[in-house]
């Protein structure tokens, strides 16, 4: 049976990216090695490493002045490094949900943090909106898609502080102004590559402001100056990262995909509104994610839940289960899901619609 990947992370990547990186395993490029048994200091994965700056920073615009990392650790390391690295003695946060408020907490650990304003009063089903960020605070962070419930920050906020984004689960979904930006970070299983793997695009002249002392492989810098290459790369995410960078180049870029997206996430959408067992979490349309699209039952089919998941189950459809603090179902519809996917998930809802209600 087809089965359809709505797996929130690890996630669905595109069959080019898979098919490459099974090769790549048997045999890297010619060299009768496989990419997990090269040296990172070869020059075929020197120039791997190379690729894959260059087609982030085409396919995202990154402007001159930013620099693209690729490390290790997790977007859950940053959450430490960003204020390793630019807290003086004040940050301001965005509380939107369990990613959110886990950076929140590292960030505790090195100054005064302000959260300036938390969805946690309605389960983080919306996003706050009319924010008020204290101008003495060193950075304002934000987690632009929230993986597990579901809100997304769709357009690129203008503040006058640095600003500093959460990016794991919605990069490259869109077009991004990076300029607006100080920090993007993310882990890289959610839209990218495999697990293993994280991204920083960092401004460098917002660097070296802080007076503490940074443990080496934690000071940005130290990865600036090396190329990504201090210590020893994830070699085989990275090549994935390129696959699915040069793919994803092929279609037509952030512009085409973010097109796609849209028309997914609205098929979706639509088919949760009409449907008479569910309805979304996320009631304002303009908070909600393209990527991961929940819903619970409406409340007379509450006790069809589990029947939901399982029937859905039967018919191919692979990881829909919402998160446990949430409930309900999660489809998340990353950039490698096809649209096919949607239709089939969508197909299921009226199915199970046209038995139960
Ligand atoms: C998945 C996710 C994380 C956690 O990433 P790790 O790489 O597992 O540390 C953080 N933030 C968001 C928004 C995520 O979706």
């Amino acid at each position: 049976m087809n089965k359809h990947n709505f797996y929130a992370g690890p996630s669905i990547l595109p069959e080019f990216t898979i098919e490459n990186v099974a090769k790549a395993v048997k045999d890297f490029e010619g060299t009768g090695l496989s990419i997990m048994e090269i040296s990172h200091r070869s020059k075929e994965f020197i120039s791997v490493m190379d690729q894959t700056r260059q087609l982030f920073k085409e396919l995202l615009n990154i402007p001159d002045g930013y620099h693209v990392l690729f490390l290790g650790g997790g977007a859950s390391t940053q959450f430490a490094m960003i204020p390793m690295n630019l807290m003086k003695s004040k940050s301001a946060y965005l509380d939107t949900g369990s990613w959110a408020s886990k950076a929140i907490k590292e960030a505790h650990n090195f100054g005064e943090v302000i959260v300036v304003a938390s969805s946690k009063d309605a389960n983080y089903s919306y996003i706050p909106g009319d924010l008020i960020i204290p101008t003495d605070a060193d950075y304002f962070h934000i987690t632009t898609n929230n993986t597990i419930y579901g809100t997304e920050i769709k357009e690129d906020m203008d503040v006058n502080l640095p600003l500093i984004a959460d990016m794991s689960s919605d990069i490259f979904s869109r077009p991004v102004d990076v300029s607006k930006y100080a920090v993007i970070y993310g882990g890289a299983q959610k839209n990218l590559a495999p697990a293993g793997l994280t991204f920083v695009i960092v401004k460098y002249d917002i660097l070296g402001k802080v007076d503490r002392v940074i443990p080496t492989m934690f000071d940005y810098r130290t990865h600036i100056e090396k190329g990504s290459m201090f210590n020893t790369p994830p070699c085989l995410p990275v090549y994935a990262a390129l696959q699915t960078l040069i793919w994803l180049k092929d279609i037509g870029g952030v512009t085409a995909i973010h097109k796609i997206n849209c028309e997914k996430a609205d098929l979706l959408y639509k088919e949760i509104e009409r449907n008479k067992l569910f309805i979304t979490t996320v009631k304002e349309e303009k908070n909600r994610s393209i990527m991961n699209v929940c819903w619970v039952m409406n409340k007379e089919y509450t006790e069809l839940e589990k029947d939901f998941l399982d029937f859905a189950t039967e018919k191919g459809m692979v990881g829909i289960k919402g998160h446990r603090s949430v409930g309900g179902g999660r489809a998340s519809i990353y950039n490698a899901l096809p649209m096919d996917s949607v239709e089939a998930l969508i197909d299921v809802m009226q199915e199970f619609e046209d038995l139960k209600a």
